[in-house]
This record gives structure tokens, sequence and C-alpha cells, in this order.
């Protein structure tokens, strides 16, 4: 099925985003977790959002569940991997599946996890943040998975259905090792090394480890990853003031698109991605009418 919208993310800008386009009758899908915002319900207290006085994090994402689940709104619980454009359609990866639609909002907050040492240096040369898009070229090979949550383990399994070996680290070391190929590290992983390619992994304890690649799969994908060829304004999404990103069809909203990280800007933002959305949507579909002589 191709879908009129593609979201990613379940946090505030997501949310007004869904709700915009499911009153107008547009055919959404929208990826993440049925929690919703991990960042709001760790809030202790939140005071600036208009109208609801003092309200606890876990409050508000209760209000956000309740708002949805009145609406009849679905969220699909799973993570986006990868998205590519093909110039008039999109295709998402989440879990092992495939999606298309005819747009995409990124809505997928800002990441906090700090990466690894020697992460950025070696992505796309050894380090992945997609089993399923890149596994392949691990067969037979050694690898390294950092775990982030247990929803990846299936995603590890995948892999050590395909490598000769993989060394799992997860943040606690709490998470149940999924095939008897995978050896659990109780240490932390500390660094990837390699001089042109990923070649070992350091763990906390200074021991070293060779190992042909590393995936690090964790709920924070940063966005030019996620869809290649996406301009950055400095760590966040560049976007103009109707949330337009550099490719067409494709829109930004919430804190990924800059200061201040607010839920009152994201909604907002969120709010406007959806009506750029429906001017895109239109736009495009007119484009497809036969044109009456
Ligand atoms: C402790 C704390 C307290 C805060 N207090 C306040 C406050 O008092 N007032 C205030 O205004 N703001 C506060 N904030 C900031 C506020 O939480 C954020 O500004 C707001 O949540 C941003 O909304 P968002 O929708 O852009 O992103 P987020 O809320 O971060 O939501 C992003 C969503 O996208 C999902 N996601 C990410 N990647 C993918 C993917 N690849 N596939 C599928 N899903 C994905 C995430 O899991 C998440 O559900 C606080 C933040 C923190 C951490």
């Amino acid at each position: 099925m191709l879908y009129d919208a593609a979201i990613v993310g379940t946090g505030p800008a997501g949310l007004s985003a869904a709700t915009v386009l499911e009153a107008r009758g547009k055919n959404i899908i929208w990826f993440g977790p049925e929690e919703m915002s991990s960042k709001i319900e760790k809030a202790e207290k939140i005071s600036n959002y208009p109208g609801l006085g003092i309200i606890t994090g876990y409050e508000l994402n209760e209000q956000f569940r309740a708002h949805i689940k009145e609406l009849g709104i679905e969220i699909t619980n799973k993570f986006v991997t990868k998205i590519s454009n093909f110039g008039g359609h999109f295709t998402l990866l989440a879990d092992n599946e495939m999606y298309e639609a005819k747009t995409v909002l990124l809505a997928s907050g800002i990441a906090v996890a700090k990466g690894f040492e020697g992460e950025k240096e070696h992505l796309g040369r050894g380090v992945s943040y997609c089993a399923t898009c890149d596994g392949m070229f691990y067969k037979g090979k050694t690898l390294a998975v950092y775990c982030g949550d247990k929803n990846f383990l299936p995603e590890v399994s995948y892999l050590a259905n395909i490598a000769e070996k993989v060394y799992m680290f997860s943040p606690d070391g709490q998470l149940a090792v999924p095939e008897n190929k995978v050896e659990k590290l109780g240490g932390r992983l500390a660094k990837i090394l390699g001089e042109n390619r990923v070649e070992a992994v350091e763990l906390s304890n200074g021991d070293q480890i060779a190992v042909d690649g590393v995936f690090v799969l964790r709920n924070a994908i940063p966005p030019e990853e996620l869809l290649p060829g996406l301009e950055l304004d400095g760590p966040h999404v560049a976007v103009n003031r109707q949330l337009h990103t550099n490719i067409d069809g494709c829109f930004a909203a919430g804190d990924n698109t800059g200061r201040p990280y607010q839920i009152a800007k994201a909604v907002g933002e969120g709010n406007v991605a959806a009506h750029e959305i429906l001017e895109y949507l239109a736009k495009i579909d007119h484009s497809l009418q036969p044109k009456r002589l």
C-alpha cells in the first residue's frame, strides 16, 4: 500500500501532525513506540505548556495516549532504520518490513546518546546502524553488536544467522542473548578501532577484540543516516519556515529541527508540517490527474 504520509516519531511533534492528517482523511502510517515520548515521560514537572497548569511528564504522556485512542489513530510500534527516496515516493524499513509513502515527516526528536569513540569516524567503513541493510556484507565474519534495547534482539538474531561470531554489548549487560553464536560481554564498549576500516573494539577494561564490523542498534539514528542525502544545519535537520527539508516530500518537525527543545515548539511545528504535507499531496495528486482537453 502507498500511504499518503509516513510519520517517524511518536512524540508531541508526530502526534500533532498525526491529528491533523487523520482529521483530513489522509492515509497515514505512524512509526514509533506506543508509549510515545520517553523524554516527556521523564519530565518531573511541566509548567510551560499552555492550558495544562503544572503537570508531570507521565500525566502529559497519558493524556497524549488517551487523545489518540479517542481519535482512533493507530501507532505502528516499530523503529524505522532506513528511509530511501525514490524521487516521488519513499520506502521505509522498519523491523524488517518495507513500507511506502508519498511523503515523510521526520519527528524523531534529538538523540541524547553520545556515540562511541570511533563510531562516527568508521561510519560506512564497518560501523552500521541497520542490520537488515548491511548484515549480508558480514557473511562468515566476526561482529560486535551494541544492542541498546530489547526491541533490537531480533536484529541481533538476524546478524547471528549471517555472521560466524557475534559479540553483544548492552547498556547494563542485562539483555538475554538470543542465539548460541552470540557471546554476551559484560564490559562496556569503549572504543571502535581501525586504520581505514573497523578492525577491533576496545572494552572499558582495555581488552581488545578483533572484529570485522560493528552494529550500533539504539533508539536514535542520526537523521542523515536514516535518510541519505538529507541536509543538516549543524546537528539539526535543515528546514525552511514551512518545515520543508532539502528533499522534496520530506518534512521535519520538533526537536530535530533545532532549539528551543520544547513541547510547544514541537506541537506547533508538527501542525505546520502537516499542513504543508496536505498542500504537497494536493499538488502531486493534482499533477497525476488526467488533463482535460
Ligand atoms: C527530563 C526532560 C524534561 C523536559 N521538560 C520539559 C518541559 O518542562 N517543558 C517543555 O516544553 N519541554 C521539556 N522537555 C523537552 C521535550 O520533552 C521535548 O522538546 C519534546 O519531547 C520534543 O518532542 P519531539 O516530538 O520533537 O521529540 P521526542 O519527544 O523526543 O519524540 C521523538 C519520538 O521519535 C521516536 N523515534 C526516534 N527515532 C525513531 C525511528 N527511527 N523510528 C521510529 N520512532 C523513532 C522516539 O522513540 C520518540 O517517540 C524535557 C525533556 C526532558 C528530557
